[in-house]
């Protein structure tokens, strides 16, 4: 199936993100993760690639055809340009073509530390645009409630993601954000720069002080004062801060639903317990 249509259902579409095991790891340590993942039948699993020194490329079409035949879940396979050529690209395809994986998540990835994007696809939208010249693809992009990290001026953002939507993304989603006052100025400033595919909103939930410093820092999200508040009152109690964050996150997304938003994506950074809890929130009627 093809994840745009999935929009078409008029609800909000629930999905999770997975990351490949490291290397030596090996992909079967993943297994019992995806097992308890695929019991909570998400809409969709998107698989990273080569993100954050997670696990080789090549893992990503394993996992995602892995997904795909045992849990029966459609997975959507992350892909970058800055890991990917021309000549490339037509062998990735070919091969997500054979395993039957056909949803694809058009990302730049972030950049060597030369800081010089590669010539074939400068930005996201020139991949976006080369993987949709075979109309079997459908293809997503990302977006972000609070602009890239590197963006100087706010207008940008709007611009590169119709820009992106022009190029042929079928859907984006978001960057993780913890105030979602963020989260719907951008959907109102989208479309108000003539962006009309679904925006679907990315949660993470904080596990630790560590992890969120390190997020930040990373992607520029902004910490709501009530946020810092719970990190500051749980912070050196790893067990609280986590049942206190997974609450805030929980509060984000039944606020994210009720708001009627297309889609929620939830990071689960590998761990089934986080996802498990939530899509019971989210499903246990109290929203
Ligand atoms: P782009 O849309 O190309 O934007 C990159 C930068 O260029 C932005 O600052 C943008 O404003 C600017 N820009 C865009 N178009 C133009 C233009 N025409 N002229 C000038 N400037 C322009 N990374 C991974 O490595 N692997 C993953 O699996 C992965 N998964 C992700 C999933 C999600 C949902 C998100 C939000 C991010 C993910 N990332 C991943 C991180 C992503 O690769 C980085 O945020 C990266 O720096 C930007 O990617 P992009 O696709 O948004 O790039």
């Amino acid at each position: 199936m093809k994840i745009r249509e999935l929009f078409q259902e008029n609800k909000t579409v629930m999905s999770l993100e997975v990351f490949p095991p490291k290397k030596e790891s090996g992909l079967e340590t993943i297994y019992d993760t995806l097992q308890a993942l695929g019991s909570l039948a998400p809409d969709f699993v998107s698989i990273t690639y080569g993100a954050g020194g997670s696990g080789g490329c090549n893992q990503t079409l394993e996992l995602a055809a892995t997904i795909k035949e045992r849990y029966g879940i459609e997975p959507l396979h992350h892909l970058t340009c800055v890991n990917n050529g021309t000549e490339d690209l037509s062998e990735l395809l070919a091969g997500m073509k054979a395993a039957d994986v056909k949803n694809i998540l058009a990302l730049r990835g972030d950049l060597p530390e030369t800081g010089a994007p590669r010539e074939d696809f400068c930005y996201a939208k020139d991949l976006v645009a080369a993987i949709k010249r075979d109309p079997d693809f459908c293809v997503g992009a990302a977006c972000y409630p609070e602009g890239h990290i590197s963006q100087a001026e706010d207008q940008e953002n709007y611009q590169h993601l119709l820009e992106k939507e022009q190029a042929g993304a079928d859907f984006f989603i978001s960057q993780l954000f913890f105030d979602n006052d963020c989260f719907y100025r951008m959907v109102e400033e989208a479309r108000k720069a003539g962006v009309t595919k679904p925006l679907v909103a990315g949660i993470m939930p904080i596990l630790s002080k560590a992890q969120v410093q390190k997020m930040i820092f990373m992607c520029g999200s902004s910490l709501p004062s009530k946020l810092i508040k719970l990190i500051h009152r749980y912070g050196d109690n790893p067990q609280d801060l986590q049942k206190a964050s997974l609450e805030y996150a929980w509060q984000q997304l039944g606020d994210l639903v009720a708001h009627g938003v297309d889609g929620v994506h939830l990071y689960t950074m590998n761990r089934p317990e986080i996802a498990l809890q939530t899509f019971d929130y989210l499903r246990g009627g109290s929203l």
